[in-house]
């Protein structure tokens, strides 16, 4: 089957109709529209279009409020706290990137806590529109129960991404964005539409035994990276995006949660870093990219998000291609089918 050629703008537009279509309003449209398309811009496939039917399946459950007004509030003098009025999360975190960004300037460090959110997207474009803006970013979310801790065979964690950023002397900043488990969910799904077997230590099946077929995967168990390693990354995430802000860990969202496909309820935590509060005004930029050169400097080596920028290149003008029987989902998904 062939692949449907897009430029961004349609990908864009496309997203905007899907979504309205099924209960998004403008200002919800518009910010997971922007999201939809910074995924697909960067060839981040499994956050980008691919999502959509999973969030119109939020929408048409009644699950995620499409008209959500997420409210912004200070709770301490380096803490904003975004209620997200149960809607998906981009709007919430537009409404709370700046007031984030004003508390890292004036504290030196600041918090973002959104609730009542439904977070299906990557974290590096949250953390990459702050590092833009001169600031160090880490961003936290836990999901529903989907890896084993170390040692066990049965879903507990979150996939439950780390992303940081770092500004550069000039060009994008450094992001790296990482799930702790030894794969995203969303390519462990991509493998298993597509028919394709996965390197081993991605998951277990359902009888607990390590296999490399996605879809037994999909029935069993994924794993964290590194083992014990990833696992308590994976515990920090749920303490962080869960336990300190009041929100569900991952095992409570999927007991919570109406399966209908997409994300569950949850919360997301965010720290920002102004550098030049933190003792080396004048030199942490070019301190630091020396660091980034000398790593640079051996063979195969490369920084965090360089094949994303790199992919942001070629799709500005060159535009995506989409899965035909992704878009037609869409487009049938547009039309209320
Ligand atoms: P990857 O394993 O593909 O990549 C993880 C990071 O490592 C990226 O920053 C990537 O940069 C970098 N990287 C990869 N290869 C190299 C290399 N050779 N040298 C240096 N850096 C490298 O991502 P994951 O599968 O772990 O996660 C995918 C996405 O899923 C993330 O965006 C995450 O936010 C999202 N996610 C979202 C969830 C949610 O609930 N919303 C849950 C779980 C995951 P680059 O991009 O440039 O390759």
């Amino acid at each position: 089957m062939s692949d449907v050629p897009l430029t961004l703008d349609e990908v864009h537009a496309l997203a905007t109709r899907c979504l309205a279509a099924n209960g998004c309003d403008g200002a919800n449209a518009a910010a997971l529209a922007d999201t939809l398309t910074a995924a697909e811009g960067d060839l981040c496939v499994s956050h980008g279009l691919f999502r959509l039917p999973g969030y119109v399946a939020a929408l048409r459950s009644g699950k995620v409020n499409g008209a959500a007004d997420p409210g912004v509030d200070e709770i301490a003098p380096s803490v904003v706290r975004v209620d997200g009025d149960g809607g998906f999360a981009p709007l919430a975190l537009v409404r709370g990137r700046e007031p984030l960004a004003e508390k890292a300037r004036d504290q030196g460090i600041a918090a973002l806590v959104l609730v009542d959110i439904h977070h299906f997207a990557a974290l590096w474009i949250e953390v990459e529109a702050l590092a833009e803006q001169g600031l160090c970013a880490f961003a936290f979310t836990a999901s529903k129960a989907l890896v084993a801790a170390a040692g066990g065979t049965r879903p507990f964690f979150g996939t439950n991404p780390v992303s940081f950023g770092w500004p550069r002397r000039s060009g994008p900043p450094m992001v790296f964005d990482q799930a702790s488990a030894a794969m995203a969910r969303g390519e462990v799904m991509i493998a298993a539409r597509d028919g394709h077997d996965l390197p081993p230590g991605v998951g277990l099946d359902a009888d607990g035994k390590p296999t490399t077929n996605a879809k037994e995967i999909l029935a069993g168990t994924q794993l964290p990276f590194g083992g014990y390693k990833g696992s308590s990354v994976a515990l920090m995430v749920e303490i962080l995006a869960a336990g300190l802000i009041g929100e569900r860990f991952s095992f409570e969202a999927s007991e919570r949660d109406n399966n209908d496909g997409g994300p569950a309820r949850g919360g997301e935590l965010m720290l920002a870093i102004d550098p030049r509060r933190f003792g080396d005004a004048e030199g942490y930029l070019d301190h630091t990219e020396t660091l980034f050169e000398k790593m640079l400097a051996q063979d195969g080596v490369r920084l965090p998000g360089d094949r994303r920028h790199a992919n942001r290149e070629t799709t500005r003008d060159g535009g995506v291609t989409v899965p035909k029987a992704l878009h037609d989902q869409i487009v049938g998904l547009a039309a209320g089918s």
